[in-house]
């Protein structure tokens, strides 16, 4: 019987893609009527890139990313705390792409299209809940005209995001995502190269930052490239905060203000923030981790099982994994709970972890030491932390986010090119 993927997002996407590899009939139900770009930048680690590869996916990567060459952790006066190379140029086999997050959804949703055919994407078909029997799972749907319909197949995979229905109905008691204070503003703009033209820049101190990666290549014509930019500041988190939207349209009147002395010789966030013809906010939101992802024959992935703070760049890299490795899980175990309960065990305990380390900031809390050791100005770096211990802590971030690049490098795939799943259990 057909697999049921609730959101056409990034994970239930590959997840539909991955299916399709593995010889898995799929559906996705997407609540939206029309699938549209939306988003701004993400960046997709070398983990997630070698499983988009994987799925025949490089060319039309390259296409509408950008290979990041650098990561850099800049301090409030402007000078380097920290800077390494990323993707390849750091030892990777596969790249790390900065990409528009609504690009890379529009090339997973027509590669489904295309490989699985128009019928393998519902859109305008809200998942509201679902009833499990022993042999199958039925959800009702919202078709948003008016109408409510059933499906039925083997497995439901609720890939519906940070505000997941499904995760609501295992989990009622939980309520709203967690806010601790921080806000993005968000928008990306036609800019000239910043240091290398591929490199991720983060600014500041850990209560207000502004980051930085370009999305696209320079544009011979103009000699601009997308520049995606991320302007945060921290509040207390006492206050709440009222909506927890990617959608959410403002005013840079409401945080420019606060960068106002911001100058730098190599990045003009006055430039950049006005130039967006749109900004987006969005509090930095995650959600306790929990206990379980599996309720009989539903399963929950992406940000719907382990939402978590933007500050590592693994959500939508994460997302991508997760398909990956439950469908390694129906390819070794066939297309049943078994596979669920399997892709849980393997998973569970470090999402978990990672969600909770970003709350510390993931890999740049190093901002906090420098900021308490000399409030985030200084002219020598290693006056102020020695650079082993910053080794150190990339090196530990890295492998809990797993992307370690020895293990990365070494490991066999996820699913290699013939697998093929079992079929229902
Ligand atoms: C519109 C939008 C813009 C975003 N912009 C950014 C960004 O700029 N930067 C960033 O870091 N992250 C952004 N994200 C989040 C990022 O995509 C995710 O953190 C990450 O990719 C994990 O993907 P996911 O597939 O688990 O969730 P998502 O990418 O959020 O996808 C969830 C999908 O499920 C659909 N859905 C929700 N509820 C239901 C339901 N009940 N039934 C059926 N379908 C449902 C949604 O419409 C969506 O298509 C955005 C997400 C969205 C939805």
């Amino acid at each position: 019987m057909t697999v049921l993927i609730a959101g056409g997002g990034i994970a239930g996407l590959t997840m539909a893609l991955t299916c399709h590899q593995i010889g898995v009939p799929a559906i996705v139900l997407e609540s939206v009527r029309t699938v549209a770009p939306l988003g701004v930048g993400i960046n997709l680690q070398p983990n997630a890139i070698r499983e988009l590869f994987d799925l025949g996916l490089a060319d039309e990567l390259d296409a509408i990313g950008i290979e990041a060459q650098e990561w850099a952790l800049v301090g409030r006066n402007g000078n380097d705390i920290w800077a390494e190379p990323r993707g390849r140029s750091a030892g990777y086999n596969w790249p790390q792409y900065s990409v528009h997050r609504g690009q890379l959804q529009m090339l997973l949703y027509k590669t489904v299209l295309g490989r699985l055919g128009p019928e393998a994407v519902r859109t305008g078909h809200r998942v509201v809940s679902y009833r499990t029997s022993t042999n199958e799972v039925t959800v009702s749907v919202d078709t948003r005209d008016g109408h409510e319909v059933e499906v039925s197949g083997s497995l439901l995979l609720a890939a519906d995001g940070l505000h997941s229905t499904i995760r609501a109905q295992m989990y009622p008691e939980e309520g709203d995502p967690v806010w601790g204070g921080a806000v993005l503003w968000r928008g990306a703009t036609p800019g000239p190269p910043i240091r290398s033209g591929a490199s991720f820049t983060l600014v500041g101190t850990l209560e207000q930052r502004f980051i930085h990666y370009p999305i696209s290549s320079v544009d011979p014509a103009t000699g601009l490239q997308l520049q995606n930019w991320i302007a945060e500041l921290t509040f207390d988190p006492s206050q709440g905060w009222e909506r927890s939207d990617w959608n959410t349209q403002v005013d840079v009147g409401v945080f420019l203000p606060r960068f106002e002395d911001w100058k730098f010789d190599w990045l003009d966030i006055h430039s950049l923030v006005h130039g967006a013809p749109a900004v987006w906010e969005f509090p930095m939101v995650d959600r306790d981790p929990v206990n379980q992802w599996v309720d009989g024959r539903v399963c929950l992935l992406g940000d719907a099982a382990h939402a978590m703070y933007p500050v590592g760049s693994n959500g939508a890299s994460q997302a991508i994994v997760d398909a990956r490795v439950l469908g390694a899980k129906f390819v070794e175990l066939g297309v049943g709970p078994e596979a669920l309960v399997a892709f849980e065990a393997e998973l569970i305990e470090p999402m978990s972890s990672l969600v909770l380390r970003n709350r510390g900031s993931g890999p740049v809390s190093i901002l906090g030491v420098v900021d308490e050791r000399c409030g985030g100005v200084f002219d020598y770096i290693d006056d102020v932390i020695p650079r082993s211990d910053v080794e150190a802590f990339m090196a530990n971030y890295k492998r809990a986010a797993g992307f370690a690049i020895e293990a990365l490098n070494t490991s066999t795939p996820t699913i290699s090119a013939d697998a093929r799943a079992p079929g229902d259990t």
